[in-house]
């Protein structure tokens, strides 16, 4: 047998991402591969972290991107903040956040969990009785962006809130960055990640990170080593720090790191005001199509993530069957529900450049043809007018 090259179909990703890929990305990525070390290489990791500041809104020095996808950024911030022994109050609305968990208990801390609702937001008035119950707590950590439920939680109230009871604060943007408003100095965030593959319409495996003075300072302070050799940012600021001198510390992701930076240059072109506005927009105009045909969503409309859509798949419809029709026809990905959503849900994915008009029609009218080959009853048609009002302003 001779294995020949391998030629993925073209899709389109309505997913929890990966999301579809710009052009522009894609060619920068075919870009010719030069050292690490090359001093063009180096102008551009310059830039690169100039570009990662402004999409952050930050001005933190220690910023840049980990070598690696999201669950790594999680790793990095996890790995340097918590120290042995540490107390954690780790809010938990979905599958990311008990994946913090997880880090904060690998990493030699204690979590103290606060629960909320899948499919709500984080409660602030019980992330406040923990922080009040738990003095002796070093940091609160949360989710953003839920991806698993597609619930946005107050980010600058949790900010204020560990500021108030003394902990520095760690926040998965993983799905949030250039989807929703998201403001790291304003807002207080003390260490954030983030990744490529979702809402900058990067090519999956890396991860933008930021770290605050007063991360900083309990970086360098630590009792114990940071229990990761790769992800120690004293170390990694060796090669993505300091001005001109940079020593070897892993073989950068050369042409994937070209491609961050043109999905950066590309947010930069756009605004990041335009960039969350355009993707309200096409989260209205689906939300509207998908109410015209019948369908709920699962999470209340102030706490909605435009960026990821959790729809209530109606009583007597095949999830997977749906899927795989839109998958087989259309070429269109959506993503299943996870955990306790599982068939329960349906997870449509409006992120960087997949948050477009024509894929919200595409989407609306490959929905209803699937829809209606499982006789779900409605009038047929209706979606995408919908959509298109709301288009029309
Ligand atoms: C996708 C995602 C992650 C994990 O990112 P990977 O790149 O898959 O490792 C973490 N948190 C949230 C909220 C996500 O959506």
């Amino acid at each position: 047998m001779t294995i020949t090259s391998f030629h993925p179909p073209r899709r389109t990703l309505m997913g929890p991402g990966p999301s579809d890929v710009h052009p522009r990305i894609t060619e920068a990525l075919s870009r010719p591969t030069i050292g690490h070390l090359d001093p063009e290489f180096i102008r551009m990791m310059d830039e690169l972290k100039a570009l990662i500041q402004f999409a952050f809104k930050t001005n933190n020095r220690l910023t840049l991107p980990i070598s690696a996808p999201g669950s790594a950024g999680m790793e990095a911030c996890f790995a340097n903040l918590v120290d042995e022994g540490d107390k954690v109050i780790v809010c938990i609305n979905g599958v990311f956040g008990g994946r913090m968990k997880e880090s904060v208990e690998r990493m030699g801390g204690t979590a103290v969990v606060v629960e909320s609702d899948w499919g709500r937001a984080v409660d602030p008035t019980a992330v406040e009785e923990a922080l009040k119950a738990n003095a002796d707590a070093k940091i609160l950590a949360f989710v953003h962006a839920e991806t698993s439920t597609g619930a946005r939680s107050d980010a600058k109230v949790l900010c204020e809130l560990a500021r108030k009871y003394d902990c520095l604060s760690i926040v998965d943007a993983v799905t949030s960055l250039a989807g929703s408003e998201l403001e790291v100095d304003e807002w207080g965030i003390d260490a954030i990640y983030s990744g490529s593959q979702k809402c900058l319409s990067c090519v999956p495996g890396l991860s933008p990170v930021s770290f605050s003075e007063a991360a900083i300072k309990k970086i360098e302070s630590r009792k114990t080593k940071v229990r990761s050799w790769f992800l120690d940012m004293n170390l990694v600021m060796g090669y993505w720090g300091g001005e001109g001198k940079r020593a070897y510390h892993h073989t950068a992701p050369v042409n994937q790191l070209y491609a961050l930076h043109e999905a950066l240059c590309l947010l930069q072109d756009e605004g990041l005001d335009n960039s969350w506005q355009r993707h309200q927009l096409h989260h209205n105009a689906l939300v509207t199509g998908l109410a015209a045909m019948g369908l709920e969503m699962l999470v209340p409309e102030s706490e909605r993530l435009a960026q990821l859509n959790a729809v209530v798949i109606p009583e007597g419809v095949d999830d997977l069957a749906v899927r795989q029709q839109l998958l087989k026809e259309y070429n269109l990905e959506i993503g299943a529900g996870l955990g306790a959503f599982a068939g329960k849900v349906w997870r449509i994915g409006l992120m960087g450049y997949a948050a477009s008009q024509t894929n919200v029609l595409n989407c609306l009218s490959a929905l209803e043809s699937a829809l209606l080959s499982q006789g779900h009853s409605f009038t047929p048609g209706l979606a995408v007018k919908a959509a298109n009002d709301v288009y029309a302003g």
